[in-house]
């Protein structure tokens, strides 16, 4: 499907899955914009993809997305940009155990203020037109890890939070579908800081358990995590879904009960 007209803001945009989704946008004709905190990567990225699809496709922006301030600036760059705002994807994470309030900061603080700021570019609370928001969180929200406690716990909280809000968002009729995507272990670089004692502080002593898991699990190409957020992108009847994508089921859905008390 064509997404010719529409433009999209990809944080941690340079690298791994980021940078996968940012190629397949611009496959699909979208403007993109990427947003990462790599200031050398981010511009070797611009280049590359530059190369590829033209110049004045996509737009790298050094920002850390930690930083609320330059948060802000960042969308508000995007719209002067490029005059408008319909995807969001707020996909940056970190596993840092040994500074876990980053962790936190950057993996779910940051993920909820990209998804009021794309909601004040894109809902029509604020007079605009809708969009799409994906958060992304991982299946270790579903299969937790001695190794990543507080990973572990953020992207629980990235499903919770994209859950109510998909609620608020129809209650609020804000025109925009918010969905979290759930990747397995993805062959990215950050499959490497996990080993790393800097990283995973005390935890790192748990990193065979971690290895023997991706052994038994399997590791995925970030490029079928891209096609799982197209499918979200495009695919107008998904809102408030949890996507799944791992080696035995591919991609797939969480189901719930529903709610009682
Ligand atoms: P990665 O480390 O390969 O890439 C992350 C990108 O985010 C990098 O370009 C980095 O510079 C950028 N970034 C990091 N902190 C930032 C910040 N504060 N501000 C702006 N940019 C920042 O990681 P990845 O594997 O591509 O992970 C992307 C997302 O997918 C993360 O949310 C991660 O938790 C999630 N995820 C990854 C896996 C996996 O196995 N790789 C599995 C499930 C979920």
């Amino acid at each position: 499907m064509s997404l010719n007209g529409k433009v999209a803001l990809v944080t941690g945009g340079a690298q791994g899955i980021g940078r996968a989704v940012v190629q397949s946008l611009l496959q699909s004709s979208a403007k993109v914009v990427m947003v990462d905190l790599n200031k050398a990567l981010g511009e070797e990225c611009k280049a590359q993809l530059d190369a590829e699809f033209g110049e004045g496709n996509c737009t790298f922006i050094e920002c850390d997305v930690a930083n609320g301030d330059a948060l802000r600036d960042a969308f508000q760059s995007t719209v002067d940009q490029f005059g408008r705002l319909d995807i969001v994807i707020n996909n940056a994470g970190i596993t840092n155990e040994k500074d876990w309030e980053k962790t936190i900061q950057v993996n779910l603080t940051s993920v909820i203020k990209g998804t009021y700021l794309a909601l004040e570019h894109m809902s029509k609370e604020y007079g605009k037109q809708g969009g799409t928001i994906i958060n992304v969180s991982s299946m270790a929200a579903f299969l937790h890890s001695p190794h990543q406690p507080v990973y572990t716990a953020t992207k629980h909280g990235v499903i919770g939070f994209t859950r109510a809000m998909a609620d608020a968002a129809i209650q609020g009729d804000y025109g925009v579908r918010i969905n979290a995507l759930c990747p397995a272990f993805v062959d990215t670089p950050l499959l490497q800081s996990v080993e790393d004692e800097d990283n995973m502080g005390k935890f790192v002593k748990f990193k065979d358990d971690f290895k023997r898991s991706m052994t038994k699990f399997g590791v995925l190409q970030p490029s079928l995590i891209a096609e799982g957020m197209m499918r979200l992108i495009t695919d107008t009847s998904l809102h408030g879904a949890v996507m799944k994508i791992t080696c035995s089921k591919g991609i797939h859905f969480h189901t719930y009960e529903p709610m009682s008390a």
